[in-house]
This record gives C-alpha cells, structure tokens and sequence, in this order.
C-alpha cells in the first residue's frame, strides 16, 4: 500500500495517506471503532477502490488489475451471514460451485477446509443449531475454500465468548503458514501473542507498524 486514501461519496475521510509493505504472516490490525479497519480491509479485498495511492500486490496494481488477488484471496467480512436451514457441508459445497469449483476436486476442498477449521464432526448439522464461534469457524472455512495466499478477516471475535475467541486465535496461528492473515479487532488479546506484527490505525491514519514487542516496548 502506498499513500492510500479513502474518501466515502459523503465526503468522510476514513483512510488517510496510509503505506505498509507486508509479507507472510499474521498482522493484527488494531483501533478503535471508526479508525478505518473495515474500510482499508475492504479496499484489500479488492471491495472499494482507493480514492487516492495504490495497492499492489506482487507488483501488480490491483485497482487495474483486481483478479490478480482476487484469485489468491480468501475473505471472510464482518458482516458474514450463513444459511441457517443449510449443513455446514451443504452451505460450503454451495460456495465451493459459486466459486467455480466443481466435482471431485470441490469436495476435496469442502471435507479439507471443514477438517482445517475442526467442524468435520458437525459436518451435517444445520447451520442454525451452531454457537457464534461455530458459524465463524464457516465463515473462515468457506474463505479457504481456493486455498488463497491472502486471508482476510475483518473483527471475528465480535461477541465470541472467551473460549471461542481462543480457539479461533489458535485456528489463524495454524492457518498463517506461507500465507498472509490479515486479522482486525479492537481487542489486543485478540493478537497480543499470535500476531507477527501490528498495525494501529487511528482515525483513518496508520500510528504503528512493527512487532507486538515493539508495541509493549513503547508502552
Ligand atoms: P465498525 O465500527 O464495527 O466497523 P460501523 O458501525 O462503523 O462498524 O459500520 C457498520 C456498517 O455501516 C458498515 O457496513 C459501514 O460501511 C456502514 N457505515 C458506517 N458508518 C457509516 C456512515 N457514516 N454512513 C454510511 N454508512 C456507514
Ligand atoms: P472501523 O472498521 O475501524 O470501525 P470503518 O472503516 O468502518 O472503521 O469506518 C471508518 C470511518 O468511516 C468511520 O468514521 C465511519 O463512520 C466511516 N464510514 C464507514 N463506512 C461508511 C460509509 N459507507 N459512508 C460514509 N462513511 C463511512
């Protein structure tokens, strides 16, 4: 990202001159409500085009080019609805077609992303019986359903109660590997210890970029 810039059609400025260079693992994007988190990950996901700067992504631009990470990128916003009279098998087996997969390799992925996210046992259950933290641990697996290098996931923990939220701390720390996972909250125990860095944004402008240590070290 370089000197990237937001402005809505109202006239608010939720993102503002904001540069980072980022690579493989886990960035906790901190800040309170209204900081622009939600904003910026959208313009990531190729959602909402940068009014000003540029993104680029293995050096393609991808306000020109948005396929170029479309296709490597997994999403889960924060906003995600599942259909509560689906299984959760039938539901990823939906979005596996949706995304263009299909046949063998389509339940592949379904039974390999329910496994990554340990639903494989509540395989057949109706989405509507799961707890919060079950439909989030959907959300993170029909993201993963093209294997994406970029994993997105704008505030998951939202009303998760504090065992859920450790388990799902513990999911993305598996999941980070050789891919980028780009995790926002307002909670800094959501990324305290799995986070590789932090990022602080503050009305629409980045405070901080470094490591968790870096962050306690200024404190
Ligand atoms: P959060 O702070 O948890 O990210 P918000 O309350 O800021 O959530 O936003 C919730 C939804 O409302 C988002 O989809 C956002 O785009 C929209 N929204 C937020 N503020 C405004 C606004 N001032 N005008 C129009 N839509 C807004
Ligand atoms: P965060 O995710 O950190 O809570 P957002 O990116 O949702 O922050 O919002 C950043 C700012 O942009 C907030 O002031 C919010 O009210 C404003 N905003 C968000 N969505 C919209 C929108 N659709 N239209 C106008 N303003 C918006």
């Amino acid at each position: 990202m370089k000197s990237v810039g937001y402005k809505y059609p109202g006239g608010h400025q939720a993102v503002s001159d904001l540069s980072l260079k980022l690579g493989p693992g886990i960035l906790g994007l901190l800040g309170p409500n209204g900081a622009g988190k939600s904003t910026l990950m959208r313009i990531l996901a190729t959602l909402a085009r940068p009014t000003a700067g540029q993104v680029t992504w293995n050096g393609v631009d991808i306000a020109e080019q948005p396929n170029a990470l479309r296709v490597a990128l997994g999403y889960l916003p924060q906003d995600f609805g599942v259909y509560s009279a689906l299984s959760a098998r039938e539901f990823l087996a939906f979005l596996a077609a949706v995304k263009g997969l299909s046949g063998v390799e389509a339940k592949t992925r379904v039974e390999t992303c329910l496994a990554q996210v340990g639903l494989s046992d509540a395989a057949d259950r109706r989405l509507g019986d799961f707890s919060g933290g079950m439909r989030q641990r959907v959300g993170i697996a029909q993201a993963l359903l093209n294997d994406p290098t970029l994993l997105i996931v704008d505030e998951p923990t939202v009303g998760l109660d504090p065992e859920e939220r450790m388990r799902f701390r513990h999911l993305l720390t598996d999941l980070a590997g050789q891919r980028l996972v780009i995790l926002s909250t307002h909670i800094v125990s959501d990324v305290e210890a799995s986070a590789t860095q932090l990022a602080v944004m503050a009305e629409g402008r980045l405070r901080f970029h470094g490591t968790p240590e870096q962050l306690l070290g200024m404190a």
